[in-house]
């Protein structure tokens, strides 16, 4: 196995895994081992662990325990929520869905899953900042609106949306609201009884926990679809052998991350506006995504004239580990869906790169790295000939 010293500004891709998580999951791969489903007291230690995690993880966002159902990440928590809603909608011939633009992959193929069945959905416009209102979620909504999904804060720009405000139109129009919570949870504050949420989705990944675990939470009341069926594991929404070392770790590192969240905050938004500030020294460079609502470990810059590939690859050389949009549109040619929503044309949605950091990140990796990154644009633009042609007045600038 490789392992290198690298400055690692890739977080919202994944994380390394928190100490307190790693000590939180050794306990269950030996010593409690047993199936949560088994009568007998292995079984029974194993089960009464499981419930102590879920009222803990519940705690944490404002839910209750029977609220809380484990997944295997982010993407089935998304699949699940947005398929229960479309579900229970269809009974009542309620076929339409509001979501926006720049949701992430896991919302927005599922939807598209869904209109091929039959629904409708509404993709809100975002704004050039990133942004989208609560006022834009109320116009779209329809009397045959099944369900509103906006993730809380977006995974290539950070910006962080108006949940609590999007969550009380939704209860006014009586329509259900779930929220794409991977990037907010473990990193601002979620309430999901004061923020108005009735489905909320998390992965532990991205907050020091393990990777291959997640939740839904998803108020008492509405009716959960299976989207995986087998034993009657969490209330016979989600079948098969709970994991509990990784719930464990998710627990431990969610816990952990709730607990540092204003310290933690603090110090990103330090470094990440140091960042900025830095690298917007840069000519005919851009911020993507609003400067203060947004996440305290986003950085998502363009420039202008440069390919974000070439960009990554020369930073990777560098021992730099960054993002060029969502990993999920790397090995595609196409620019970030996020990017465009934004309204950036295509030339310039390019060149982008994604910083997000977490607070293990030093000020000497972020100087380094606000030393490196120009000099990196500089010898692309020099070898770039869309730069040529701006420097030569041939085509305008953009940014
Ligand atoms: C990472 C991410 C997901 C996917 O979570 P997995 O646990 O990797 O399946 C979904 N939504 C957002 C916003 C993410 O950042």
């Amino acid at each position: 196995m490789k392992e290198m010293k690298t400055i690692y500004i890739d977080n919202a891709a994944t994380t390394a895994m928190s100490d307190e998580a790693i000590n939180a999951m050794t306990p269950y791969f030996k010593g409690v081992y047993g199936n949560p489903s088994s009568l007998h007291t292995v079984g029974q230690i194993a089960k009464e662990e499981l419930d102590k995690f879920r009222q803990e993880i519940a705690l944490l966002i404002g839910a209750e325990a029977r609220e809380i159902y484990f997944t295997s990440g982010g993407s089935e928590a998304d699949n699940q929520a947005i398929r229960s809603a479309a579900i229970l909608g269809s009974l009542k011939g309620k076929k339409h869905i509001v979501s926006s633009q720049f949701e992430h992959h896991a919302v927005l193929h599922t939807l598209k899953k869904l209109e091929k069945e039959g629904f409708e959905v509404t993709y809100l416009k975002v704004s050039k900042e990133g942004l989208i209102t609560a006022e834009e979620v109320l116009a779209a909504i329809r009397p045959d609106t099944a369900l509103v999904t906006v993730m809380f804060a977006n995974n290539e720009i950070g910006t962080i949306l108006p949940i609590k405000e999007i969550g009380a139109v939704c209860r006014e129009k009586k329509v259900i609201f779930h929220t794409d919570a991977v990037q907010a949870v473990g990193h601002v504050h979620v309430n999901v009884k004061e923020q108005n949420i009735d489905m909320l989705s998390v992965s532990a990944h991205k907050f020091h926990g393990p990777k291959g675990v997640g939740f839904l939470y998803c108020k008492r009341g509405i009716a959960l679809k299976n989207l995986i069926e087998g034993g009657a594991q969490e209330r016979g929404k989600r079948a098969g052998t709970e994991n509990l070392a990784a719930i464990a770790g998710m627990a431990a590192a969610l816990k952990h991350a709730c607990e540092h969240i204003d310290e933690n905050a603090a110090k990103e938004i330090k470094l990440r506006d140091k960042l900025i500030e830095g690298l917007l020294k840069i000519p005919h460079s851009k911020l993507n995504g609003d400067k203060t609502l947004r996440l305290p470990n986003n950085v998502n810059m363009c420039f202008e004239g440069i390919e974000g590939e070439s960009l990554l690859l020369l930073l990777d050389a560098k021992g730099i580990c960054a993002s060029s949009g969502s990993a999920c549109t790397s090995g595609s040619l196409d620019p970030s869906h996020v990017l465009l929503a934004l309204g950036l044309p295509h030339e310039v949605a390019h060149g982008s790169l994604r910083l997000s950091l977490s607070e293990w990140n030093t000020e000497e990796e972020i100087d380094y790295v606000i030393k490196e990154v120009p000099k990196v644009v500089e010898y692309l633009r020099n070898i770039s000939p869309v730069w040529e042609a701006l420097e030569k007045g041939e085509k305008p600038h953009l940014i």
